[in-house]
């Protein structure tokens, strides 16, 4: 039996943050791994407008191009399901039952949205049912805009959103307390507050309201949802990384690796915020790190 082919570097996910990463390392001829399940958060934006050079572009153009152009750098890329990491002499990256070893490894496996269980919902994500406001708030100007959550920060996203996009704001809190001490503030704001469940999106081609669940029913053009996200990482459960107060998400140095020596975490999953641009601009600085490191190994 041959030697197991040893990696300079294994790239979890090709998403903006790992084919960034993938595409740097190619360029310096690393022996670069870029192992991706499919699917993913980026491929939900439909239209990016806050990224240089383009002024629409869907997330599923660019993680094609980004594929297409790390290929060109002769990255390998496979499909699989990463289930678990370790670290012995190297890294050792676990697909099911398929091993790959490396020197490095990039996790840029990305989050998933807590979404609402509402009907009709995923014919309108990303089109005028949005979860983001750095990525879609400004597709709310001057519209007929609905809030949902079940949060008490739920409140402040509507307060910011009354102040830089609409002033037409119906707060909708799916919870069993309503938040008392933000009543007046909310009443100057003019933003209507209803306590209640959101069972469906009424529309078909366009979004037309919310339906709750006691029949109740809100005229709408767009809606804003605020449920939180998980963090794709079940995988590393068995490295006792640092994470941050809230047990949450992972802390990294300016490089953006983690408390792990060699493993690096890039995009949402770090305490950063959660953008295309800033997923790519952490792969590039966490790619140039391990560039310099390799060269002392
Ligand atoms: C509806 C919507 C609209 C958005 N609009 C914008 C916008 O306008 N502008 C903007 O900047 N951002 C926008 N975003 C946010 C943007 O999508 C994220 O910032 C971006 O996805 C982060 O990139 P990433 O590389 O960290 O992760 P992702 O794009 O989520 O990529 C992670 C990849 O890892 C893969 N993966 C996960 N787990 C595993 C595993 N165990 N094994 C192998 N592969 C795995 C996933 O399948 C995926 O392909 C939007 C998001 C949504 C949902």
């Amino acid at each position: 039996m041959g030697e197991e082919k040893v990696y300079d570097c294994i790239i979890i996910g090709a998403g903006p943050g790992g084919l960034q990463a993938s595409i740097y390392l190619g360029r310096y001829n690393r022996k670069v791994l870029l192992i991706d399940r499919g699917g993913g958060r980026t491929q939900h934006a439909r239209h990016i407008e806050n990224f240089l050079t383009q002024k629409a572009i869907s997330g599923k153009e660019i993680i094609e191009l980004g594929l297409q152009q790390a290929r060109s750098f002769n990255v390998q890329i496979e499909k699989g399901l990463i289930t678990n990491v370790m670290k012995n002499n190297y890294f050792e990256v676990y697909a099911g039952d398929k091993r790959y070893l490396s020197k490095f490894v990039i996790v840029s496996s990305g989050v998933y949205d807590n979404l609402p269980s509402i009907e009709n919902l995923h014919r309108f994500l990303g089109i005028s049912f949005f979860t983001c406001i750095d990525c879609d708030g400004y597709r709310t100007t001057n519209k007929k805009l609905v809030i949902i959550g079940n949060h008490i920060k739920t409140v402040h996203l509507a307060i910011a959103m009354k102040d830089m996009f609409t002033k037409d704001i119906t707060l909708v809190l799916y919870t069993d307390k309503a938040p008392y001490e933000y009543k007046e503030e909310l009443a100057d704001e003019n933003i209507r507050l209803i306590i209640g469940r959101p069972v469906r999106i009424i529309g078909d081609e366009k979004m037309e309201g919310l339906e709750l669940e006691d029949g109740q029913k809100i005229e709408c053009e767009v809606i804003m949802s605020h449920f939180g996200y998980k963090l794709n990482d079940s995988f590393l459960s068995g490295l006792n990384l640092k994470r941050d107060r809230d047990d949450f998400k992972y802390i990294v140095n300016s490089s953006y690796e983690s408390s792990l020596s060699g493993l690096y975490i890039v995009g949402p999953l770090n305490t950063g915020n959660d953008q295309v641009v800033i997923a790519a601009g952490e792969g590039a600085v966490a790619a140039i790190d391990i560039k310099k490191r390799l060269l002392e190994h």
